[in-house]
């Protein structure tokens, strides 16, 4: 099998027995052993090597959902990938292995709101303190830490607002001070930036976006490596957080294409950025101005940009700047991301509200989209006919 990432993509998981392409889908909650005996090797052969996908209840995976696991790790370059239900699934497995009442956990500001809800609200009530930290003033970590700091989860770039953080300087703080470390990486996937080669304990993936690539199923990842093995695992087991083999096939399916798909989102992303860069009135949250802090962050850990950014929009008339968003044709209105599809959406401040670290204005208004695969030229004419309503 070739070591080069694209072409394994291409060639790996197929199944020789059925002589198919993609791996067949095996649906499974009681598996059937020959013996007593052969249930008992299995779950040797588990304890002995625990990532081999020996399995002995549905709970655990079957070989459909193992394939992926083998596939994403390689793509991490990680010890193991565990799979869950959401991206967000994702996210509470790492966090609630890790922290126990009493801890204490820095979050960067602008993560996923959801994640804010979690860290902020949900985890109060378990005793964990929740300090969220300014993602371009890393130094007010070593204030905020102290023997209590169990975690520190980032998120990057910055949900919504798209802030690059100097990463190294980190885990630099996190390491020093025996912290353990997760990063949500869903903008970026594995194929343009890898975290635990870096030196993140944890990273976490929403494989409804990129992954999947086609809209149509959920699933995610958690990328861990040897240190933290255990400790997630007794997690999964207690949440019962499993992916269904019928989503690990999707997910498998979409992954073929995976490198195809985020070349072209980035090569048309550029270009609406370009476009996008000539008005005054719009700052491009997207690592696109070379001088900017955001941009050498960006390049100094990643080896491309996904599709999807942000705009700061100046204008005193917030409608006009909603006139804008709904004159677009070729973008559609709806939550998620990194599918094939253009999506636009005009922030509301539910998701940008309890923010510390952000500075947005009265006549400053945030509007996503995700740049799809459609002809870059046809997305470019229709912004172009719809920012004029921007007052
Ligand atoms: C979408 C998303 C999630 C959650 O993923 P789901 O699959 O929707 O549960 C987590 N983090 C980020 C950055 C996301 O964009």
């Amino acid at each position: 099998m070739s070591n080069n990432f694209k072409t394994f993509l291409k060639h790996t998981a197929k199944d020789f027995h059925n002589q198919s392409v993609n791996p067949p889908i095996v649906r499974a909650s009681t598996i059937i052993f020959k013996s007593m005996n052969d249930i008992r090797k299995t779950q040797n052969k588990y304890k002995k090597d625990p990532t081999g996908g020996h399995f002995d209840y549905g709970r655990q995976g079957t070989s459909t959902t193992h394939v992926l696991q083998k596939i994403l790790s390689k793509l991490e370059e990680c010890h193991h990938v565990f799979l869950t239900p959401t991206g967000f699934g994702a996210v509470f497995l790492a966090i609630f292995s890790v922290v126990r009442p009493g801890d204490e956990i820095l979050v960067a500001d602008p993560v996923y709101s959801p994640t804010r809800l979690l860290t902020e609200d949900y985890l109060k009530e378990y005793g964990v303190k929740t300090v969220f930290y300014d993602p371009h003033n890393l130094d007010s970590l070593k204030k905020i830490i102290n023997k209590k700091t169990k975690l520190i989860f980032v998120e990057n770039p910055g949900s919504n607002t798209f802030e690059f953080q100097d990463l190294s300087k980190i885990l630099l703080i996190a390491k020093k001070n025996k912290i353990f470390t997760a990063i949500d990486n869903t903008w970026a996937t594995p194929y343009f930036f890898k975290p635990l080669k870096l030196g993140f304990d944890m990273s976490i993936i929403s494989a409804t976006k990129y992954y999947s690539g086609h809209s149509d199923v959920m699933g995610g990842s958690l990328a861990v490596n040897k240190k933290l093995f255990k400790l997630i695992e007794k997690t999964q087991k207690i949440t019962g957080l499993r992916l269904s083999p019928d989503d690990a096939y999707l997910i498998t399916r979409g992954l073929r294409t995976l490198d195809v798909r985020l070349d072209r989102h980035q090569e048309n992303a550029k270009k609406v950025a370009k476009f996008l860069s000539k008005f005054k009135n719009i700052k491009l949250l997207y690592p696109y101005k070379q001088d900017s802090l955001n941009f050498r962050m960006w390049k100094k850990y990643y080896s491309g940009a996904s599709g999807l950014m942000g705009l700061k929009i100046k204008s005193k008339s917030k409608k006009s700047v909603d006139k804008f968003v709904n004159s677009l044709k070729l973008f559609g209105y709806g939550y998620s991301w990194g599918g094939f599809e253009s999506l636009a959406l005009h922030q509301q401040s539910r998701e940008q509200g309890k923010r510390q670290f952000l500075d947005l204005k009265n006549d400053e208004h945030l509007v996503r989209l995700h740049i799809g695969l459609e002809d870059p030229e046809d997305l470019i004419q229709d912004l172009k006919k719809s920012i004029k309503f921007i007052k």
